[in-house]
């Protein structure tokens, strides 16, 4: 394996006012690889471990993360701006989300008899062994939570390479677990940058990998993980439409729109980014939102007034603020904001565009930040053709007080989820994931405990007679 000594640190910067907070040096190849071989040492006797044992440390997980929830919400806001009171919530789901698989693998693992005509069959659910989970940093705890819950409930180690900018969300992580009585290795941190992730995969003890994050770093993931044979994940990003039909509780879908999308600063991957509105309720919406824009207030995220949080960083800042002048140049219009808010720190106004026409960008990209990209519509055909305008294929939401209607437009819009008179939402027992370029997979949920396991065979049958 290749030295990693001389990349770039990992760092905490707040992005409320650009400081550096605290460095951390990336592990060295051989720090590395006495994780990874610590990881499958753990997994020899984790496997064995009786499911009611492992269900008790994932509570005991559960239990600290909601005991330290200020704590945890606030290191979450140092390191990547979100409001603390988002902080605090995503502590409490993810919380959630432990208890949920501590309550329900058991039943979940459970041998699973088959209906065969001759002998007797049963689906065994078995651990495969050491995963590479790799996630972003726009949720600190839940995106780890989402990977380690099922997968540790199952049997499996976790190595987690965790965003390079939320170095002390991953550290504590991991003596949450010790904390709570994991086995050394069970649940491990890796101090790696993203560009070394390869290497990772291609170890021979690393079965699978899961990916929250980008397109290209899905694409880099996937193809290691086929080059080596191992099973993957991805959740990728997302440009998710909230349709308004015309018979729609006008004020209820504004607050749920502006709410949506101004959610972590607008760097959610499920975050309504295209609104799509009917044409007889386009301006009436349109005034409303921008009545309400004009109430947010920008600032401190760990201030309880404050609406709008800082970006994750300087660069994703500067990056937002290009995509939406590139549209302009390309002759979208700006309704609303558009620039940097004029005092230290990642912020971006709260932007309105419209006019986005085919011919632009942001008509095909994800916009990672508070910028409403704002589309109207002659009728649902339409409104569906553009939804489906685009290669992501994450979530999405319809409006209306028909659910029949919203139903039948929400069959119609590929992606992995469509949520009606909502927001795109988590819940631990609902499955969450796309389809297109927005990855493959799911987490959460029931399907979320078996995409790292063994779904083994087990037959019980004479020779003479079987097939
Ligand atoms: P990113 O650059 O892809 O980073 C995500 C993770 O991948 C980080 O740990 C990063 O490490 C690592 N990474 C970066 N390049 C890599 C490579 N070439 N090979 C392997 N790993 C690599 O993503 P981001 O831009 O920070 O995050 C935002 C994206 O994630 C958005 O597109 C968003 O929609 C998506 N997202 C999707 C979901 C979902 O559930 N579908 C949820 C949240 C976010 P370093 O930090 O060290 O580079």
């Amino acid at each position: 394996m290749k030295t990693m000594e001389h990349l770039s640190p990992i760092k905490t910067v707040n992005p409320f006012n650009n400081q550096v907070v605290k460095e951390f040096d990336v592990m060295t190849s051989e720090e590395l690889e006495a994780i990874i071989a610590r990881a499958d040492d753990a997994f020899q006797s984790w496997k064995k471990t009786p499911l009611s044992q492992r269900a008790k440390l994932l509570h005991k997980v559960a239990s600290i993360m909601r005991n330290r929830k200020e704590e945890l919400g606030k290191l979450a806001t140092l390191e990547m701006g979100k409001l603390l009171r988002e902080s605090i919530g995503e502590v409490e789901i993810s919380a959630n989300i432990f208890d949920y698989y501590a309550d329900n693998g058991e039943k979940l693992l459970a041998d699973q008899p088959l209906e065969t005509p001759i002998g007797s069959a049963f689906i065994s659910y078995e651990p495969i062994g050491v995963l590479l989970s790799v996630q972003p940093w726009n949720f600190p705890f839940y995106q780890i939570t989402r990977s380690a819950a099922p997968n540790i409930m199952a049997g499996n180690t976790i190595l987690l390479k965790h965003a390079s900018n939320v170095p002390q969300c991953a550290a504590i992580m991991e003596k949450i677990f010790l904390e709570a009585g994991a086995p050394k290795g069970v649940y491990n941190n890796l101090f790696v940058p993203g560009s070394k992730v390869d290497v990772i995969v291609a170890d021979k003890r690393i079965k699978g990998v899961s990916l929250t994050g980008s397109e290209l770093a899905g694409g880099s993931i996937a193809s290691a993980a086929g080059k080596y044979v191992k099973k993957s994940t991805l959740e990728l990003g997302g440009s998710d439409t909230f349709i308004v039909l015309d018979d729609a509780n006008i004020d209820e879908a504004v607050d749920a729109a502006v709410y949506g999308r101004m959610w972590n600063a607008g760097q959610v991957c499920v975050s309504p980014k295209r609104i799509i509105v009917e044409k007889s309720i386009a301006d009436v919406f349109l005034k409303k939102v921008q009545a309400k824009f004009t109430t947010l207030k920008v600032g401190d995220p760990m201030d309880p007034t404050t609406d709008v949080a800082p970006l994750s960083s300087e660069k994703a800042a500067q990056d937002v603020i290009a995509q939406v002048e590139q549209a302009v140049k390309e002759g979208a219009q700006l309704l609303y904001g558009g620039h940097r808010v004029d005092c230290p720190g990642a912020f971006v106004e709260p932007t309105i565009l419209t006019d986005i026409k085919p011919s632009m960008a942001a008509y095909f990209e994800e916009i990672f930040g508070p910028v409403f990209m704002f589309y109207i519509v002659k009728d649902e055909r339409e409104a569906i053709a553009l939804a489906n305008a685009t290669d992501f294929g994450l979530g999405g939401s319809v409006f209306s007080s028909n659910e029949k209607r919203a139903v039948n437009i929400a069959r119609q819009i590929d992606t992995g989820m469509v949520y009606i008179n909502h927001v795109t939402g988590i819940a631990p027992e609902l499955p969450f994931g796309g389809t297109k370029n927005s990855g493959y997979g799911r987490e959460q949920s029931i399907a979320g405990i078996y995409e790292f396991v063994n779904s083994k065979l087990i037959r019980i049958t004479e020779a003479k007679n079987s097939y």
